[in-house]
C-alpha cells in the first residue's frame, strides 16, 4: 500500500481540488499518511491570491528538498495556482520537483503513478469527484473573466469554463448516494456559470437540477458577483426548498472611483440596490462579504465610505483583507500601493472591530430560537454543524450524530457562533 501526504492553501476551490486529488488516489489503493516523511507522494496544492500565501508554498517545496535528495523516489508534485501555463522557471527553480500541474490537471500525476504501480488509471481522471463528507464541494465553473485589477486569478486559473449541468448532477447523485447531505456548487464567480455552454444554462438552471436529487438536503453556492446575480437566480433561491438562504456577495471597496480601479463594474449604489433586491425576494437570507482595504490611492475618506456601508447592511459575516500588490496584475502594471501598512492595518482593526459588534448583535437574535442544524463532526469536544443560514452551531450530544439534521435549541452566542442544546424531539431524521 502506497502512501500520500497532500498539504493545501488557500480558497476552497484549491480544498475543493485537493479533495478530488484524495478520491482518487484512494480508488488507486492509496492511503494518507500524517507526514511528507512517511509518504510516498507528497503534493503541495499551491496558492498565490496573497504573498504571504505564495511565500509559505516556496517555504514548503524549499523543505522538501534534503528529504527527496535522502529519498529520490519519494515523489513530489507541485499544483494550484503557482502552476502558470510556462512551468520552465518553476523546473528550473525547483529541480527535484517530479511534477507540476496546473489547477485542476491531475492527469500528469496519475498518469505517472499509474505507471509506477502498474495500475490501470483510464477513466480515473474523468471520473474525479469529491470526497463523500457530510458536507462537500463541487466545482461548477472554472477560472474567471473578470479581471478586476487586484487579482492574478485569471492569469492562473484561466479564462471561465463551465462544467456541464449533466456533469454535475451525475457528480451531485454519486455524492448523495454515498451519503453526502449538503452540496456546495462552487466556483470563482458561480452566478456567470454556463454562458460558455451550448445551451447557456444559468447557476438558476443548474440550481434547480440539482435540487430534483433524492438524498440531498441542501445546496450551497460560492462566490458571487453582484453584477452576474441576476433576477433568474435570485427567484430560484428564493424558490427551491434544497437551497440555502446564505449568499456571498463580495463588495471589496465602498467609494466609487475606488471601485472603479478595481474594474468591479459596480458603484455603491448598485450594490446596495441589489442587496435589497435580495432580500426583498429571500426576506431570511443572510449574507456575507469581502473587503479589502488600503487598495491603491484609497484616501481615509474613501475607507469611510467602505465603513458606511458595512453599518447600513449590515451583514452576517465579512472576510477582511489588506490589500497588498500581487505581481503580474493590472494593479501591479499601472498603479502604486502607497497606503502605508500601518494605516491598512488600522482600518482592518476598524472595520474588524465594528463587523464583531455587528454579528454580535445578528448572532444574539437566535437566542431561544430552535435551528436546524446538520451535523458535520466535533470539534473541541463539541459536536457541530450549521443551520442554513450558515450559522455555525455548537451543542453536545452523547450519541454519534454525524451526517444528522437536528434542531437546536440556541442558549448562548457570540459573534462567531451560537451554541445550544438538542430540542426536545432528538432527530429530525
Ligand atoms: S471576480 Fe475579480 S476578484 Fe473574483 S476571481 Fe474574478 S478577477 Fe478575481
Amino acid at each position: 500500500m502506497h502512501g500520500y501526504y497532500i498539504w493545501t492553501i488557500g480558497c476552497q476551490m484549491n480544498k475543493a481540488d485537493s479533495e478530488r486529488l484524495e478520491s482518487a488516489l484512494d480508488q488507486m489503493g492509496m492511503s494518507p499518511t500524517e507526514s511528507p516523511q512517511t509518504a510516498d507522494v507528497i503534493v503541495l496544492n499551491s496558492c498565490v491570491v496573497r504573498q504571504s500565501a505564495e511565500d509559505k508554498v516556496v517555504g514548503m517545496v524549499t523543505s522538501l528538498k534534503p528529504l527527496k535528495q535522502e529519498y529520490p523516489d519519494k515523489v513530489v508534485a507541485l499544483m494550484g495556482c503557482m502552476v502558470g501555463p510556462k512551468t520552465d522557471k518553476l523546473r528550473k527553480r525547483f529541480p527535484y520537483v517530479d511534477v507540476f500541474m496546473r489547477p485542476q490537471e491531475f492527469q500528469p500525476l496519475i498518469e505517472m503513478l499509474g505507471e509506477r504501480m502498474d495500475i490501470d488509471t483510464d477513466g480515473c481522471v474523468g471520473q474525479l469527484v469529491a470526497r463523500a463528507e457530510v458536507t462537500t464541494y463541487i466545482p461548477i465553473i472554472h477560472g474567471c473573466d473578470k479581471f478586476c485589477t487586484f487579482c492574478i486569478i485569471p492569469y492562473r486559473r484561466g479564462r471561465e469554463v463551465s462544467r456541464p449541468v449533466e456533469d454535475i448532477v451525475r457528480e451531485a447523485r454519486l455524492l448523495a448516494q454515498r451519503g453526502v447531505r449538503e452540496v456546495t456548487l462552487l466556483g470563482q464567480n458561480v452566478d456567470s456559470y454556463g454562458h460558455d455552454l451550448p445551451e447557456a444554462p444559468d447557476l438558476g438552471d443548474l440550481l434547480e437540477a440539482v435540487n430534483e436529487i433524492e438524498g440531498l438536503d441542501r445546496i450551497r453556492f460560492l462566490t458571487s458577483h453582484p453584477n452576474d446575480m441576476s433576477d433568474h437566480i435570485i427567484e430560484k433561491v428564493a424558490s427551491l426548498d434544497k437551497v440555502c438562504e446564505h449568499i456571498n456577495l463580495p463588495f471589496q471597496a465602498g467609494d466609487d472611483n475606488v471601485l472603479a480601479s478595481m474594474r468591479r463594474g459596480y458603484t455603491n449604489d448598485g450594490y446596495r440596490r441589489k442587496v435589497e433586491e435580495i432580500r426583498e425576494r429571500i426576506p431570511n437570507v443572510s449574507l456575507s462579504t469581502d473587503v479589502i482595504v488600503g487598495f491603491s490611492g484609497e484616501s481615509d475618506a474613501q475607507f469611510q465610505k467602505t465603513q458606511e456601508l458595512i453599518r447600513d447592511i449590515r451583514f452576517d459575516k465579512v472576510h477582511t483583507a489588506a490589500y497588498s500588490t500581487r505581481q503580474g496584475t493590472i494593479a501591479d502594471r499601472t498603479m502604486t500601493d502607497d497606503v502605508p501598512h500601518e494605516e491598512k492595518q488600522a482600518r482592518l482593526k476598524s472595520l474588524d472591530a465594528l463587523q464583531e459588534s455587528i454579528s454580535r448583535e445578528i448572532n444574539s437574535t437566535y437566542l431561544d430560537r430552535t435551528v436546524e442544524v446538520l451535523v458535520e463532526g466535533r470539534k473541541r469536544g463539541r459536536w457541530y454543524g450549521r443551520n442554513r443560514n450558515d450559522k455555525l452551531v455548537y451543542f453536545d450530544a452523547d450519541i454519534d450524530v454525524k451526517g444528522r439534521m437536528l434542531d437546536i435549541t440556541i442558549e448562548d452566542t457570540s459573534p462567531w457562533s451560537l451554541q445550544g442544546s438538542l430540542a426536545p424531539v432528538l432527530a429530525r431524521s
